[in-house]
């Protein structure tokens, strides 16, 4: 699995092989084990057969890694009667018992390191480096909240007595939260929602995407074994209409914590408006982004594409935060655009699993489709500024897509976010800035946003004007690190808290005083 050694044009070999050694002969072991998903809930669940559906591995498809048994409707109704029933006993059990479980998922984690970063890669298509980055931002989250809940339910909080009365601020959970995941993160963002509801002492129902079960399945399983009660975080694998909207549309989900697309969504929280007799909801959703980047002439051009190769095509640009239209001032923009195809065409595409890999798959084969779709109508209207070569040796047989880059004339043109490898460029005029502010800002989404430039006041004007949840200056704009950079939008890309944060718990919570007349 290691791939081919590269070596640059003096001979020095670049192969870094030696480093990830260890842990990539550890991988082999489990590069072929077949997994099996199913419904782990607080009561047993029979095997199904007529509800199982197979899991390919996005780089080669003729390769299963496994099979998932979904939901019923019936049994997703059952696990919520037992996390509704489970919700007096875990806000009720001590913060300190909570945040241990949940820091010891950490621990279990980082043990087994090997085994989820191989599913990361055969059943999520992602890179050894993404693999790494993934498991260590879920440990993070882990021991982040943990961290984090002790502070905030840890103690009451004794307010003024201006007459004479005690008063106490105390927080506990909210009721039962859904967790609705993504699967271009199958693990960070899966277990960031899961351990942040549970820790603030909400049970969790947790239905992972249709097209990574089988990493979900493995992080609850860990979950159970550090210690958390089967009735108190249940997985329910399964499709979005059948076991999301059992969820959504049950009085008893106080809340739903979601990662997806702007459009699912606005039907979750329709769906959960439309309840009757159901508390008003709490919906925490990190949606979609139309990231842009603005470059001027003062920005250093190398370090510019370094940073857009990065942003663009890392993870085969299938981040919530990925760039898609730089805006390029026009008097370096054929300079800019010339490093960029340089640097296109020597990204490799391929095997994620071979360290001389740069870029591989796309999730599936309808993501693959949506994205040429794309490609091929910007391609017709004679846009196309730069594409990587895909080599059919190394591609032919999973989804692949070559990152692209077209000249487009403004985030307008673009109807919808397109999740891949797809870079928009759009000159601009430095006398046209703050029609360019204005219209991504009035394009209504707002998650990650980039400026390069050398001229510190405009760089500090731009960041201070954009409307973004993350905003980054001279800079990739990708790789938010939990305590460190929390990450979520605003409008069209989310309700925040932002994930990662200090404020994200308090959003799973419920605040109580009690008034004592002494
Ligand atoms: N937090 C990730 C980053 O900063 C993106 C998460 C997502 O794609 O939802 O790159």
């Amino acid at each position: 699995i290691y791939g081919p050694a590269r070596q640059n044009s003096r001979g020095v070999n670049l192969n870094i092989n030696s480093q990830y050694r260890p842990l990539m002969d550890e991988m082999a072991t489990f590069m072929d084990r077949e997994y099996h998903a199913r419904p782990l809930l607080a009561f047993d669940v029979a095997e199904d057969a007529g509800a199982r559906h197979d899991v390919l591995c996005p780089f080669d498809l003729r390769v299963r890694v496994g099979s998932v048994q979904w939901t019923s409707r019936d049994q997703a109704a059952r696990a919520v009667d037992a996390a509704w029933a489970a919700f007096p006993r875990w806000d009720a059990t001590p913060v300190a018992e909570r945040a241990a479980i949940v820091s010891r998922l950490g621990d279990l984690m980082e043990e087994n390191l090997a085994e989820l970063m191989t599913m990361c890669s055969r059943e999520g298509g992602k890179l050894l480096t993404d693999g790494v980055d993934e498991i260590r931002e879920a440990v993070d989250f882990c021991r982040y909240y943990a961290v984090r809940a002790e502070e905030l339910f840890g103690n009451t909080t004794r307010l003024p007595g201006p007459t004479g009365e005690s008063n106490e601020l105390m927080m506990g959970g909210k009721g039962v939260f859904a967790a609705i995941s993504p699967w271009n993160f199958p693990i960070a963002i899966f277990c960031g929602q899961v351990v942040a509801a549970a820790v603030a002492g909400n049970p969790v129902l947790a239905k992972p995407a249709e097209q990574t079960s089988l990493a979900a399945n493995r992080i609850i399983e860990l979950l159970h074994d550090a210690g958390m009660p089967r009735d108190v975080v249940q997985l329910l694998p399964g499709d979005g209409p059948t076991v999301g909207s059992v969820l959504s549309g049950d009085p008893r989900i106080t809340g739903v914590v979601f990662t997806g697309g702007t459009d699912t969504a606005q039907i979750i929280n329709r769906a959960l408006a439309a309840r009757e007799n159901a508390p008003l909801p709490t919906l925490i959703a990190e949606t979609g982004g139309m990231n842009a980047m603005i470059v001027d002439s003062t920005a250093l051009p190398e370090q510019v594409v370094a940073d857009v190769i990065q942003s663009a095509f890392q993870s085969a640009g299938q981040r919530c935060s990925a760039l898609r239209v730089l805006y390029v001032q026009d008097d370096v923009a054929d300079r800019v655009i010339e490093i960029l195809k340089g640097a296109m065409d020597e990204l490799h595409v391929g095997d994620p699993r071979h360290l001389g890999t740069d870029v591989g798959p796309v999730i599936d084969e309808d993501a693959r489709r949506g994205l040429m779709a794309h490609i091929d109508r910007l391609k017709g209207e004679g846009r196309l500024v730069a594409e990587t070569r895909l080599d059919p040796t190394h591609t032919a047989n999973g989804t692949f897509v070559a990152p692209v880059a077209f000249e487009i004339d403004g985030i307008e043109a673009l109807e919808r976010e397109q999740f891949g490898p797809v870079l928009h460029i759009v000159r601009y005029r430095a006398s046209e800035i703050d029609r360019v502010i204005d219209s991504i800002n009035g394009r209504g989404y707002g998650l990650t946003f980039g400026v390069h430039s050398r001229n510190q006041t405009f760089a500090d004007e731009i960041a201070q004007k954009i409307r973004a949840g993350n905003v980054y200056i001279n800079r990739n704009i990708i790789g938010a690190v939990v305590g460190v950079q929390p990450f979520g939008g605003q409008g069209l890309s989310g309700t925040g808290p932002k994930a990662g944060g200090p404020h994200y718990l308090l959003r799973f919570a419920t605040e109580k005083t009690v008034t004592e007349n002494t």
